[in-house]
């Protein structure tokens, strides 16, 4: 089985702009997938000769138990569920917010490696940009842009280390 990374994150902070990338000129259309839900968020990359699987999820809101953001946040426990490695992305231009919060006590209960990546880093200083950030105890945060394709890389051999 190839390794599976779950790109998780509130909205907007550019998970699927990393999935675009990450699968960029493959078949975004992941055909058979055995053990895992057919789905379109699903996706394949490779870096050097290291094949994965990528879980683009549609973003994670706390809110009512019914909804649209609510599947979504269902769809996101599903991919994380199913991840050997998360990427948490966060957005280092908005910088720390309550939902980031939330997100990161999730996924500590989760139990899956976690790596926190704070994108839209760049031209921004990584110092400046990842400050906000280490409160949420995850570690030493990764800076990334995900619509430059900065560090991008090499974030995804780390999490095929951790995976
Ligand atoms: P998602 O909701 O997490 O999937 O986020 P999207 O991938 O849809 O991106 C949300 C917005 O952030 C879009 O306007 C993207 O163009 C923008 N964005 C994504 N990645 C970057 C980045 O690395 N730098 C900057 N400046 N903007 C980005
Ligand atoms: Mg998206």
């Amino acid at each position: 089985m190839k390794p599976v990374i779950a790109l998780v994150g509130r909205p907007n902070v550019g998970k699927s702009t990393l999935f675009n990338r990450l699968t960029r000129s493959r078949d975004a259309l992941v055909a058979d997938l055995p053990g895992l839900t057919r789905d379109r968020h699903y996706g394949e990359g490779r870096v050097g000769e290291r094949p994965f699987l990528v879980i683009d999820t549609g973003g994670f809101e706390p809110v009512a138990k019914d909804g649209i953001m609510f599947q979504m946040a269902l769809q996101t426990k599903q991919a994380v569920a199913e991840a050997d490695v998360v990427i948490f992305l966060v957005d280092g231009r908005q910088g720390m917010t309550p939902h980031d919060k939330t997100i990161t006590d999730f996924l500590r209960k989760s139990g899956r490696p976690v790596m926190l990546v704070v994108n839209k880093a760049e031209g921004m200083r990584y110092t400046a940009v990842v400050s906000d950030f280490y409160e949420l105890g995850l570690g030493e945060p990764y800076a990334i842009s995900s619509a430059h394709g900065d560090g991008v890389n090499d974030l995804v051999q780390e999490a095929l280390d951790m995976a």
